[in-house]
């Protein structure tokens, strides 16, 4: 763990602050939540349930006692209204808002729900944030926001250019917290998250569910399929990287609107990505014999090449990501091996 978000974990601890944790039952959701009871923290959790799974919120309370479970509260309810978003803001110091339409094939085919809860919804959220007297926003932006920029690696300040409603989504909610924030002089801070993995994800979701996908088929001696010839790239990056960035973004001094990447900065290809699991297998399988993996035909739209560039981010919040991405394949099969052994 990085020194300056250890000294920060320890800070918070002593003086505990109260959180709002919008979408803490979906993925990174939960990892936040239960890194913030950890610490002490007390949070409200804001969920509607439509991805996010009550399971997850289990595993997080079984977790942390009795004591932490106190810490929390669940609301269950749409960020699109106003009245569940005044009351989930109740007291609160930081606002996390992590709640969207995160799938990108969902979002081409219903874009006006998309732009409702990923836009409508941040919108509603930053109104009941204000009346209420929070001290900062971070929210989760994406690096679908770059669309198929082929400026590598990928700055904040470079060309945007969305190819989904997803993403529009995303950008447009920079827009907001940027025109927010010098109105009311709250602090927001949008984190471009790249592809993110970790335990709890969905197999089903965004790209980086190639990981838990490849994972589960190895483990039962299948090959991973690749779409194409396996040289496309990704900055894969593990969640607990992630939720480094989320406290890092709250805690640190700022003002007005920023934008950050978050990433590892490096670049990983789907080649590569198999050839590390595979490399993990052996013994947590029976057998040593491991299928080549089968490629099939590359995916229309699929981005060929993605990389964060995450000075900024280091810089200016001090951001050292302490898992990389074999360890975290390694500790995610371990996972995964023990639940069906
Ligand atoms: P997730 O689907 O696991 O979590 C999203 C959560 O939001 C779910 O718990 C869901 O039930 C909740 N939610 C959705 N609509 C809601 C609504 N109208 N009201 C209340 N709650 C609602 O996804 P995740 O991967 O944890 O993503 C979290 C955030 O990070 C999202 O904003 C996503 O766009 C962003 N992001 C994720 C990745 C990634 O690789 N996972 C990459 C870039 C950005």
């Amino acid at each position: 763990m990085s020194s300056n978000y250890e000294n920060i974990l320890k800070s918070i601890a002593r003086t505990p602050r109260r959180w709002l944790v919008t979408g803490c039952a979906g993925f990174i959701g939960s990892h936040l939540l239960a890194t913030l009871l950890r610490a002490g923290q007390h949070v409200t959790g804001l969920d509607d349930l439509s991805s996010g799974k009550r399971g997850n919120l289990d595993e997080v309370l079984a977790g942390v006692g009795e004591e932490g479970r106190a810490r929390f509260r669940l609301i269950e309810g749409d960020i699109r209204e106003a009245s569940v978003c005044r009351e989930a803001c109740r007291d609160a110091d930081m606002v996390v808002h992590l709640a969207a339409m995160v799938s990108v094939p969902l979002s081409l085919q219903e874009p006006e729900r998309c732009h409702s809860i990923n836009v409508d919804g941040f919108l509603s959220v930053l109104a009941a944030a204000r009346a209420s007297g929070v001290q900062r926003i971070v929210y989760a932006s994406s690096s679908a926001v770059y669309g198929d920029s082929s400026e590598m690696p990928l700055r904040e300040d470079g060309v945007v250019q969305p190819t989904s409603p997803y993403g529009a989504s995303k950008l447009a909610d920079e827009s907001h917290a940027e025109a927010f924030s010098r109105d009311s002089g709250i602090a927001t801070v949008g984190l471009r998250y790249f592809n993110v993995f970790g335990p709890r994800q969905d197999a089903d979701g965004g790209y980086a569910a190639v990981i838990p996908k490849w994972i589960a088929a190895s483990l039962r001696g299948e090959p991973c399929r690749i779409h194409g010839d396996g040289s496309s790239t990704r900055d894969f990056c593990h969640v607990a990287n992630v939720i480094q960035a989320n406290i890092l973004a709250a805690i640190e001094p700022l003002r007005g609107s920023h934008i950050f990447n978050v990433g590892l900065g490096s670049y990983m290809s789907l080649n590569e990505l198999s050839a590390i699991i595979v490399s993990h297998l052996h013994g947590m399988r029976p057998s040593d014999e491991h299928p080549n993996p089968i490629h099939g035909s590359a995916r229309l739209g699929d981005i060929v090449h993605s990389q964060a560039d995450v000075s900024k981010i280091r810089s200016q919040l001090g951001f050292e990501p302490s898992v990389t991405v074999s360890e975290g394949i390694e500790q995610l099969m371990r996972i995964r091996a023990d639940e069906i052994s």
